[in-house]
């Protein structure tokens, strides 16, 4: 979730971490919010922004030349919560434990802060140790919810003021944590520094967000919607990060959200780095993430996925095949509008999420309906827009294959799989 109400959210020609001057290489068209479904009657007024990204030749962070208005994309009615899905459960437990047993082993009365804590899906692993902790989560709902579980919370954005004042309250913090939400900051460098006022000279800084490296390899642009202004790099975290006395020690990729990274921060001179970062490093100058032409060969990349899956689509349905979408995921606002997928194509899209359900998918209002339809009538063909779940989606519907289903998948690339 956003954590600052700082925005940058006009179309910028500059870079939001060093303010060198920026342009878009490529541009995914006019786009509407990823998590937008709407109700028939809000047509008219759908918002629609330019969904174009720059790389830095300066400093090498990919991001949004523009973002909408956040309050465009998070309001009351956010429709994610962490905490329903079991895999998420079971990966930010993994993730609080490391923390608990690793950096925090030891230390007399430590103290934890969350940024974009959700609905307290990993700060209740520290609850539950009886730490100290306090989530910073500016979405009332979700963070009623975890207030409700007993996990102290706090409704608002997060800045240097606000550290000044968790720091004269409740101390600095031994370890400041965030998951999928430092991506989502446009003001990246006005919580950096927040993070440098509230953290102990000792303390870790960790987070993890969708890794560049992935996106790249594997062609997922899907990855670049209106709420991930950056996608990090080990390299661009390192040089957005060290104006602000801190330091990158250590990186551990991670299999969330189709490929993403743990970045480990500390006070520079704290400790020592792990060989890991230089790993790291290397492996992204091989990659090419640190030059421009790596990014035109990804917009050429990008531009044959479209091709493929557009192609598929249109030859199925010549065939007279019944195709529907599998989740109605945030990822599958940026497919469906880049390659222009039309509910003639795709009958509708199946969901389990009840507020998403009798909505339209944003831009191309594919209708979204409940998980029960797919079952009671399997379609020939299932587009995977989950993909990232590919593996447990496939491990529950061996009944739509053994009926004889088939999925699209466009990720790493196109290709009909039982
Ligand atoms: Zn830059």
């Amino acid at each position: 979730m956003l954590v600052t109400n700082k925005t940058g959210d006009a179309r910028i020609g500059h870079c939001r971490i060093c303010n060198a001057q920026i342009a878009p290489f490529m541009s995914f068209g006019r786009m509407p919010i990823a998590n937008g479904f709407l109700k028939p009657d809000e047509i008219e007024s759908e918002y629609f922004f330019e969904l174009a990204p720059a790389f830095c030749d300066a400093c090498g962070m990919f991001q949004l030349i523009e973002q909408p208005q956040p309050e465009k994309m998070f309001h009351q009615q956010y429709a994610f919560y962490s905490s329903t899905s079991r895999y998420m459960q079971r990966h930010f437990e993994a993730f609080a434990h490391a923390v608990i047993n690793g950096p925090l082993a030891g230390r007399a009365d430590p103290f934890v802060v969350e940024l974009g804590s959700n609905d307290g899906i990993m700060l209740q692993h520290f609850q539950r140790c009886g730490l100290r902790h306090l989530g910073v989560e500016p979405s009332a709902n979700v963070a009623d919810m975890a207030r409700n579980r007993g996990i102290s919370t706090v409704t608002t954005f997060f800045n240097s003021k606000l550290a000044a004042d968790i720091s004269a309250e409740h101390g600095s913090a031994d370890a400041i944590l965030a998951a999928n939400v430092m991506c989502h900051i446009p003001d990246l460098p006005g919580v950096a520094a927040g993070v440098q006022r509230l953290l102990k000279s000792d303390g870790i800084f960790v987070f993890e967000d969708p890794y560049l490296g992935d996106m790249i390899a594997k062609t997922s642009y899907d990855q670049i919607y209106d709420e991930h202004v950056f996608i990090f790099s080990a390299t661009s975290v390192r040089r957005a990060f060290a104006p602000f006395g801190l330091e990158l020690v250590d990186v551990a990729p991670q299999v969330t959200h189709g490929g993403s990274m743990r970045y480990t921060l500390a006070p520079k001179g704290s400790r020592k780095a792990s060989e890991s970062v230089d790993q790291q490093l290397t492996k992204e100058a091989v990659l090419g993430l640190d030059r421009a032409e790596t990014y035109l060969k990804f917009k050429t990349n990008c531009e044959s996925s479209r091709i493929g899956l557009t192609q598929t689509l249109e030859r199925l349905r010549g065939q007279g095949k019944r195709i529907v979408g599998y989740g109605a995921t945030s990822k599958s606002t940026t497919v469906i509008n880049y390659c222009k997928i039309t509910p003639e194509q795709i009958e509708f899209i199946s969901d389990t999420t009840p507020i998403k359900q009798g909505r339209l998918s944003p831009g191309a209002h594919i209708p979204v309906r409940p998980y029960g339809e797919f079952l009671e009538r399997y379609p020939d063909y299932a587009l995977l827009f989950a993909w990232n779940h590919a593996a447990e989606i496939r491990e529950k519907e061996t009944g739509f294959v053994a009926a004889g289903g088939r999925w699209i998948v466009y990720v790493p690339e196109i290709a009909i799989v039982s």
